[in-house]
């Protein structure tokens, strides 16, 4: 199975700039989510791995060959597109043996037992009859990604496979698409732009945004540690609190004392902010309650603060502020991260060294 290797992968289109040097690794029988909004270049991506589109310059080697003009149909990899065909007039079955048969040049026996044996663990051998218009959306997309992990392929390529579905198939199939590829064994490239995709799949998630990898790791990495503002905002429920501290060197800020020598974006999750002012040194935040959002398992509530920023934290039902209210929430200063705001990366928590960030006396 490939380790696939992609060194400084570049491509435009006219004047489009659709990858701006891509470099990542995935390991043997990995699963690495690629996450970004729409037309952050992640189909593109994709395509080239395949081959079904030239990079203008960068490498993409499986297994440390050189996948350099190999065509797609020689390249061990199985891809499932965002809008995928089944053929219309073939049942399942044919659907799913027809590639097998001229792709691969497998006996028809060979085809229809795969058919079977895939179809089998994904609980849709009942629907091998039927024709694309005789199965939902939810079955059409099983039979494809069947269709797919029936060519046994070391790689498996897919491009927003569940895009389309209603929320909770989507959330039904995501289950049940990670636990095949697990099964598998295969080396998955999941491209997507829903992060709980990404975080319930995925080994790995590398976040791309405007052709660019803006941070590589766990689920629990990005979360935890964003790189970048981008990943900060894109990765979490309620994404994360990002305020601007517009002040060059020294400034007070809420009890905090600010020396960076450059601005910077204070960046603090939800539920690391707390109703009323805390014991000991801590970013403290005043403002009046906008909304309460109801999780089921807590509340939401979004404040404004007295600077203009809008602030969520997280609070158990019975300690909720009804709207309107005037609160104060705190956060431990070494959950407030840093961001350079020129470039958007981290600077590191509030107490790590070389950000001279101190609490002051009230
Ligand atoms: P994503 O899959 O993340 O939505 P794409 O890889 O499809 O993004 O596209 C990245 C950028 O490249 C977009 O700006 C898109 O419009 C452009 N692009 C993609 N394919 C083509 C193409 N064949 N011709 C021109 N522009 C393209
Ligand atoms: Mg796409």
């Amino acid at each position: 199975m490939p380790v696939v290797e992609l060194t400084d992968i570049r491509k435009s289109f006219g004047s489009v700039r659709a990858l701006n040097g891509i470099s990542l690794t995935v390991e043997d029988g990995e699963n690495v989510a690629v996450l970004g909004p729409s037309g952050s270049g992640k189909s593109t991506l994709l395509r080239i791995i395949a081959g079904l589109d030239q990079p203008d310059r960068g490498k993409v080697t499986f297994d440390g060959q050189s996948q350099q003009g190999i065509p797609a149909h020689q390249r061990d990899c199985a891809i499932v597109f965002q809008h995928f065909a089944l053929y219309p007039h073939m049942n399942a079955l044919r659907n799913i043996t027809t590639g097998l048969r001229h792709g691969l040049g497998l006996a028809k026996a060979e085809a229809e037992a795969r058919a079977r044996d895939i179809t089998a663990r994904m609980k849709v051998d009942d629907l091998l009859d039927r024709k694309p218009r005789e199965m939902s959306g939810g079955q059409r997309q099983r039979i494809a990604l069947a269709r797919a992990l029936a060519r046994r392929s070391g790689l498996v390529l897919l491009d927003e496979p569940l895009s389309g579905l209603d929320a909770q198939l989507h959330t039904t199939l995501r289950l049940e698409i990670a636990g095949l590829l697990r099964a598998a064994g295969a080396t998955t490239i999941n491209v997507t732009h829903d992060q709980l995709d990404a975080l319930a799949m995925a080994d790995r998630i590398a976040v791309i945004d405007a052709g660019q990898l803006e941070q590589v790791g766990t689920p629990d990495e990005l979360y935890t540690e964003p790189a970048t503002t981008f990943v900060a905002a894109f990765i979490g429920t309620p994404p994360m609190n990002l305020l601007p501290v517009d002040d060059l060197g020294t400034s007070s800020f809420d009890h905090i004392m600010i020396k960076t020598g450059e601005p910077v974006t204070l960046g603090v999750r939800a539920e690391h902010l707390t109703l009323g002012p805390a014991a000991t040194e801590a970013w403290r935040l005043t403002g009046v309650v906008g909304l309460v959002e109801p999780t089921g398992l807590d509340r939401i509530v979004q404040i404004l603060t007295d600077r203009g920023d809008s602030v969520a934290f997280r609070c158990p039902i019975p300690a909720a502020p009804p709207v309107g209210t005037r609160v104060t929430v705190s956060a431990p200063l070494e959950a407030v991260h840093v961001y350079a705001r020129a470039s958007g990366r981290r600077l590191g928590h509030v107490e790590s060294a070389g950000i001279a960030i101190t609490a002051s006396a009230a």
